[in-house]
C-alpha cells in the first residue's frame, strides 16, 4: 500500500510558492458536481486537485481485473489484495491522473462496472481505513482541494473550508447522463437516463447507509443545494464560501 507524490509536488511548484495552504473538502453525492466544482476552485486558487473517488476506482478496477465476484470476496482477502497494490493519484489543478501499480488506468475508471464495483468496495472498513491514510498524507500539506465523501467528517475533520454539495436525485442523474460519453455508459451499449438515476440512487443508498464513514455532511459544512441552480451558478456559489472563509 503506497502512493508517490513527485508529480504532486512539482505540480506544487508549478503553481507557486503563494498559493494558498489551506484545506477544501468538497463532499456530496454522486453527480451533486462536486468534480466540477472542486476543479475549478483549484485553478482560482490555485490549489491542488484531489479526486478521492478515482482512488476508490482504482482498487475497484483492480478486483474486477481479479475475475472474481465482488461478493466472493472478504474484508480480510480484500485487505491482502490492497497490501499488494499502489495507487498513484497525480492531482494537477485540472483531472487527476491514476496510476494502479504503474499503470496509467485513468481512461479505465469511469465505466458502469467500475462506477458500481468502487460503490461497493467502499463500504469494507480496512479499504477505508488504508485510502483515508493515503489522502491525509496527501493532503497535509494543505494547499488543496479533495472531493469525495468523508473529506469533512474523517479525512479532514478541521478542514478549512467544508462544502457539503447536494441536488435531487433526478437533476444529478441526468446532469451524470448528459455529461457521460457513450464509451463511459459502459459496454451495455447506451444507458437510459432513468438508468443512470436508479443507479445513482443505489450508490447514494450504499453510501449513506454504510456502518464506517457514511455520507452525510460534517456539522460544520455548508451546504450547498445546487437542485434549481446552473452548475455554473453552483460553481460560484462555491467560490463565494472559499473566498468568504479566506478573508
Ligand atoms: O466520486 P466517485 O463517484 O468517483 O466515487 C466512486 C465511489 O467511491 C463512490 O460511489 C463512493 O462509494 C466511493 N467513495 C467513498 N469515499 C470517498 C470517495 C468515493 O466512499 N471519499
Amino acid at each position: 500500500m503506497s502512493t508517490d507524490f513527485r508529480s504532486q509536488e512539482s505540480d506544487r511548484k508549478e503553481l507557486g510558492g503563494s498559493a494558498p495552504k489551506i484545506i477544501v473538502a468538497i463532499d456530496g453525492p454522486a453527480g451533486a458536481g462536486k468534480s466540477t466544482i472542486a476543479r475549478h476552485l483549484a485553478r482560482h486558487f490555485g490549489l491542488l486537485n484531489l479526486e478521492t473517488g478515482a482512488m476508490y476506482r482504482a482498487f475497484a478496477l483492480k478486483v474486477l481485473r481479479t475475475g472474481l465476484a465482488l461478493d466472493e470476496w472478504s474484508a480480510a482477502d480484500l485487505q491482502r489484495l490492497a497490501g499488494e497494490t499502489i495507487i498513484h493519484l497525480v492531482p494537477t489543478s485540472g483531472e487527476n491522473r491514476v496510476f494502479l501499480d504503474g499503470e496509467d488506468v485513468t481512461g479505465e475508471l469511469r465505466n458502469a462496472a467500475v462506477t458500481d464495483a468502487a460503490s461497493r468496495v467502499s463500504v469494507f472498513p480496512p479499504i477505508r481505513a488504508w485510502m483515508v491514510r493515503l489522502q491525509q498524507q496527501m493532503g497535509s500539506a494543505g494547499g488543496v482541494v479533495m472531493e469525495g465523501r468523508d473529506i469533512g467528517t474523517v479525512v479532514f475533520p478541521h478542514a478549512d473550508v467544508k462544502i457539503f454539495l447536494d441536488a435531487a436525485p433526478e437533476v444529478r442523474g441526468m446532469r451524470r447522463f448528459e455529461q457521460m460519453g457513450a464509451g463511459q455508459r459502459g459496454a451495455k451499449a447506451e444507458q437510459q437516463p432513468e438508468e443512470v438515476i436508479r443507479e445513482l440512487r443505489e450508490r447514494d443508498k450504499r453510501d449513506r447507509n454504510r456502518a464506517d464513514s457514511p455520507l452525510k455532511p460534517a456539522e460544520d459544512a455548508v451546504v450547498l443545494d445546487s437542485t434549481d441552480m446552473t452548475l455554473a451558478e453552483a460553481v460560484k456559489a462555491a467560490e463565494r464560501i472559499v473566498e468568504a472563509r479566506l478573508a
